[in-house]
């Protein structure tokens, strides 16, 4: 089979290797969509955080090809969406459903051909939910499990700064959630457009306006020494990552007692003591797992199910596997207008 393989910052190649053979308890899965994440854009732009010559990428969907003998939930022709994280079984973490802070949690490559997943990892796709769509659940899982972990309840307000595949899905599943308005940051005129018209309550360009008066005119304003602050939202989801402030700008929109989740990865230093006197609480948050005894997967595609999320208006670009180069490079160039890029087969 046909499958790309990573060998550095900048080179992807796509070389055979062999069809995996599956277990008892495994489905074979011709891979329908794969998308491009956050972390695989990281790696093939800096870096390399990925070890050189082996298969990657994440996210994806298919058809079963195949069960073992032991698989008693799927059968072959189904379609299923694919949770690529798998944690060692065995330690504190995985045996108390928490599998994804396992210390050897991996996840299973998506840039393939063809790929085994054990049946618990493989969820049936309802029929008017399309593979394309599907190949987005690893990443509204990362909004649901972002959303569990901030304690959001019913009626309460936020501000998601990021409008990628990541903060445009989180805006939606804490829309889903019930929370009240939902302010969303983009840094283009196409990621601000696209949240409003999936449901954010205000969008604002960072780049052409001030956010700080933008929060101030949406939630009101509160004099703290001698300086007028937005009175804030309860909760803050950073959604961007990378070198920019935006755990500042986190802190400047969020209100006393409020909660700032972050998903990103951001690489600046933040003073603690800003925390300190507003009670701020900072939570991070990492893929995803069980909310209660429901997989967060499940919960992610029990809403792309319903229409509470819509993945296809975030799906902008698609390759076939053989051009997965060209793809990688349209995906770390926002100039092209692109959010979520996918390959498909
Ligand atoms: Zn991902
Ligand atoms: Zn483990």
């Amino acid at each position: 089979m046909k499958a790309a393989i990573f060998y550095g910052a900048g080179d992807i190649r796509v070389e055979e290797r062999p069809t995996p053979k599956i277990g008892p308890r495994e489905v074979l899965v011709k891979v329908k969509a794969a998308g491009i994440c956050g972390s695989d854009l990281h790696s093939y732009r800096l870096s390399p955080k990925l070890p050189e010559g082996r298969m990657f990428g994440h996210e994806c969907s298919g058809e079963v090809v195949e069960v073992g003998k032991d698989v008693d939930r799927i059968s072959v022709g189904e379609r299923v969406g694919l949770e690529p994280l798998v944690g060692c079984g065995d330690c504190l973490y995985c045996l108390s459903g928490n599998y994804h802070l396992c210390p050897s949690l991996r996840h299973i490559p998506a840039f393939v051909e063809y790929q085994k997943f054990p049946q618990e990892k493989a969820f049936k796709l309802p029929d008017h939910v399309s593979c394309k769509e599907a190949s987005t659940l690893d990443c509204i899982a990362v909004a649901v499990h972002a959303a569990n972990l901030s304690g959001l309840k019913g009626g309460e307000t936020a501000v998601v700064l990021g409008a990628g595949t990541i903060g445009l899905l989180m805006m939606q599943v804490l829309k889903a959630f019930g929370a009240g308005a939902v302010y969303e940051t983009g840094k283009y005129d196409f990621q601000v457009k696209l949240a409003k018209e999936l449901g954010a309550d205000a969008a604002i360009n960072v780049e052409k306006e001030n956010l700080l008066e933008r929060i101030k005119a949406l939630t009101g304003a509160e004099k703290t020494g001698g300086q007028e602050m937005p009175l804030g939202v309860d909760h803050v989801y950073e959604a961007i990552g990378g070198p920019k402030n935006q755990l500042e700008d986190a802190l400047r929109v969020v209100r006393r007692g409020g909660t700032i989740t972050v998903i990103g990865d951001p690489k600046n230093p933040l003073k603690l003591s800003s925390f300190v006197m507003r009670e701020i609480k900072i939570i991070g948050s990492s893929s995803y797992a069980y909310r209660g005894r429901e997989p967060e997967f499940k919960v992610a595609l029990d809403l792309l199910s319903r229409g509470k999320v819509n993945a296809q208006k975030i799906i902008t670009h698609a390759f076939p596997l053989e051009r997965i180069k060209e793809a990688f490079d349209v995906a770390s160039d926002k100039g092209t207008g692109c959010i979520k890029v996918i390959i498909e087969a």
